[in-house]
């Protein structure tokens, strides 16, 4: 008997390991059909940028933007949260980041040409951009040969860019010099959140979604989206609170003097709709009408 029920528990544990490596096995499949696709994305034009407006939810006046990127391709539509690690890993970031930043900056060019008054608009950028040798070079060409004002454009990190502090210290400096603007993307969620803006002076905290998610029910959680918030405008930093989704969510922050950002007023949007939902919002005196 005893034998028996160690040949199930070796069986089991077989099965476990098959599943387990099939499993794996998928995974890897997957992500390296994605890279040969990804070596291909550009020329291919399957890369969009979308962008997201971000709300003064005092006055209901646009005061922002995140760009964000769009992927198809014959597989369909896939996640930047799963294409934007393989770009990483695999060096392809550098290549994808500039396309990215020239694209962004010839919007942002647009929007005002198409009378949309000027606001700043947010890139993502991975660690592995900022700490590439000729970064700031290439920012500065982009800005030059886009002839974007920087002030128009801001750097979103987050604090995976400065684990090592040390080394990002000359290029922070560097990048400040530039006067594009320098955002602390997804605030709160790691460990070194405070640290961090210790020591790098931010013009901007992102309040991840997290906090907002659980702030209704939990008067914990809310204590500490209040503290944050204080913290931020301590710092004369401009507060952006991510993942606005419903009404609630909106009016717990609609008296903080804080920005919004989330599906509440936009889902990401291709640039010629986000347009016509500026122009729209604005004729409309903003979020009185949502
Ligand atoms: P992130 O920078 O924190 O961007 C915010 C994410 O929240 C976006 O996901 C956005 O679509 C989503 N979001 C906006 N409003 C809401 C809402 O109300 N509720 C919820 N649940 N989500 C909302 P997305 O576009 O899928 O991007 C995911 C992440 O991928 C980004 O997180 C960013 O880290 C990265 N990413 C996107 N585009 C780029 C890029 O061009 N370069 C780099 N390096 N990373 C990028
Ligand atoms: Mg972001
Ligand atoms: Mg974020
Ligand atoms: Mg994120």
């Amino acid at each position: 008997r005893a034998n028996f029920a160690l040949f199930l528990a070796k069986q089991r544990g077989r099965n476990n390991y098959q599943f387990y490596n099939d499993e794996l096995n998928q995974k890897m499949k997957r992500k390296m059909m994605l890279e040969v696709r990804l070596h291909k994305a550009i020329e291919q034009e399957e890369f969009q940028v979308y962008f997201q407006p971000q709300v003064q939810l005092e006055n209901g006046s646009i005061s922002g933007a995140e760009a964000l990127l769009r992927w198809e391709c014959d597989l369909g539509k896939i996640s930047p949260e799963e294409f934007i690690p393989i770009t990483e890993e695999t060096g392809l970031i550098i290549q994808i980041g500039e396309w990215v930043l020239r694209k962004t900056c010839h919007h942002i060019k647009w929007f005002t040409q198409n009378g949309l008054s000027p606001f700043p608009v947010s890139v993502n950028l991975s660690t592995k951009q900022l700490m590439h040798p000729h970064f700031i070079d290439l920012l500065k060409r982009i800005i030059d040969e886009e002839h974007v004002d920087p002030k128009l454009l801001t750097l979103e990190i987050t604090e995976r860019a400065f684990l090592d502090y040390e080394d990002a210290k000359d290029v922070i400096a560097e990048l400040r010099k530039t006067g594009v603007g320098l955002s602390l993307d997804d605030f709160g969620v790691g460990y070194s959140s405070l640290s961090m803006i210790k020591n790098i002076e931010i013009d901007e905290l992102k309040i991840d979604k997290l906090f907002l998610n659980d702030a209704l029910e939990s008067k914990r959680v809310r204590a500490l989206l209040d503290t944050i918030i204080q913290i931020g405008k301590n710092l004369d930093a401009k507060i952006v609170v991510e993942g606005i989704e419903t009404a609630e969510q909106h009016e717990i922050l609609a008296k903080q003097g804080v920005q919004g950002q989330g599906y509440f007023y936009s889902p990401p949007l291709p640039a010629a709709e986000f347009e016509i939902w500026c122009h729209s919002f604005t004729k409309n005196n903003g979020y009185q009408v949502l």
